[in-house]
């Protein structure tokens, strides 16, 4: 990974953060290198992204295949058949029989088809030379010693597959860039490819701090909570295809957080501190990072809410993000800017210009936003039948679980404006 090519800022002189836009923040995450590739089997590759464009090593189909029971034969034979003027065929082969273990028969060993004559083929069977096209079964009748009424004409290549219809050999079968769908897959094992070179997936490790919390294991003291972060960024880690790492929880406590930065940093490809990244007393994410050698502050501070006191920082290549404690700020900057930016290491070029991966609800009142900052909205979806989703507004308070249970996305309302109307269209993020 190379570090991105902008100006360091430490945070002498700024009395407060350093805010920049959402999409100024992504460019910025935008700038880190994605990692390395490596080759994995088949079986360990969906949801990963493939590094390299993908080219077929072979026709798909490789041979000319039937998409329909019934006579495989030469279109010009039964140029203008219909049920009134029906065309007669020999039918001099039966490949349905022809298979074999599994196998149908190869073309080759079929007989070659004169003219006026056909092959008995089933769906997928390979078509014998001579033969151009398959008539339906149901547009055909056996009128006894191999002789076949043909009630409907069919067009050269009508319910055939041609060689390389779905790819051609040398062709791209698959983009680099592309996270790999089970449908993907599909096309990766009938084309034979049993390993793939696809980014590495990005071991995250994932801190927290504070000097409240407890381990979920733990009963809290008076004045403790337990730590919900370590456990839900890890798992948000994970849907983004990363390999997370909880290394536990630091008191605020500068020389503990910072050693606790640098020996997480020699183990991951991106680290994670939750808490602490604003600019109170007990606030020391920022020193931390500061504290190691080589280190930049590349943003500090998000025009977002929630979400606000979000940092980004580089050391040795490597990009620390610091979130802000609150539950609801780190799951939305997590949804919204560092799921997609996990991708984007994975090898995911279009994960953080894409936007949320769209789909679009309809408001069922008006939410007011606050100039200058995006607000994002947590809304549940109704789903309609024949119409976008209706996003209803959570209300509750900020600090409780609640609001987080019981959305289904977020909405964000931009900066530049004061509100979304009700019955407007909105992209959602979904949580
Ligand atoms: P901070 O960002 O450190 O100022 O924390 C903001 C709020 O989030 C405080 O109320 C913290 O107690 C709470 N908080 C911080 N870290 C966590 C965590 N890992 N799990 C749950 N709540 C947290
Ligand atoms: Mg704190």
């Amino acid at each position: 990974m190379g570090a991105p090519d902008v100006t360091p800022k430490t945070l002498d002189g700024h009395g407060f953060l350093d805010v920049v836009s959402r999409a100024e923040f992504s460019a910025l995450l935008a700038s880190f290198a994605p990692l390395a590739a490596e080759d994995v089997p088949l079986e360990l590759a969906h949801g990963r992204v493939l590094a390299r464009a993908l080219a077929a090593p072979e026709d798909l189909p490789a041979t000319a295949r039937a998409c329909m029971d019934g006579y495989a034969l030469a279109a010009r034979d039964v140029f203008g058949a219909s049920e009134t003027n029906p065309a007669y065929v020999d039918c001099v082969a039966d490949l349905r029989i022809d298979w074999h273990e599994g196998q149908c028969a190869e073309p080759a060993d079929a007989p070659r088809l004169g003219p006026g004559q056909a092959a008995r083929i089933p769906t997928g069977g390979s078509l014998p030379r001579g033969a151009d096209a398959v008539v339906m079964v149901e547009h055909t009748g056996e009128l006894g010693a191999g002789s076949i009424e043909v009630r409907r004409t069919v067009a050269p290549g009508e319910n055939v597959m041609l060689p390389g219809e779905d790819v051609r050999q040398g062709e791209s079968a698959l983009p680099a860039g592309r996270t790999l769908r089970a449908q993907d897959i599909g096309l990766l094992a009938a084309l034979g490819v049993t390993s793939v070179r696809v980014g590495i997936m990005p071991r995250i490790a994932i801190l927290s701090t504070g000097d409240e919390l407890a381990p979920a294991s733990a009963t809290p003291r008076p004045g403790q909570i337990r730590d919900v972060n370590s456990h839900a960024l890890a798992c948000m880690a994970a849907e983004a295809g990363a390999e997370p790492r909880t290394l536990g929880i630091i008191p605020d406590d500068l020389p503990r957080l910072t050693a606790a930065v640098a020996e997480a940093l020699a183990g991951c490809d991106a680290l994670f501190v939750s808490g602490g990244s604003s600019l109170g007393a007990r606030d020391h994410t920022v020193s931390a990072i500061l504290a190691q050698p080589g280190a930049a502050i590349l943003a500090h501070g998000v025009a977002m809410s929630p979400g606000k006191p979000t940092i980004l920082a580089t050391v040795g290549g490597k990009a620390i993000l610091g979130l802000p404690g609150q539950v609801t700020s780190a799951q939305v900057v997590m949804a919204v800017l560092l799921k997609p930016f996990l991708r984007h290491l994975a090898g995911d070029a279009a994960a953080l210009t894409a936007g949320p991966p769209v789909f679009v609800a309809e408001l069922s009142r008006n939410i007011a936003g606050r100039p200058g900052r995006e607000d994002f909205v947590r809304v549940r979806l109704e789903q309609r039948d024949g119409l976008p989703p209706l996003a209803h507004p959570v209300l509750g308070k900020s600090g409780l679980l609640k609001t987080l249970l019981a959305a289904d996305g977020l909405i964000a309302v931009p900066a530049a404006s004061e509100g979304l109307y009700k019955g407007a269209l909105a992209p959602v993020w979904p949580l």
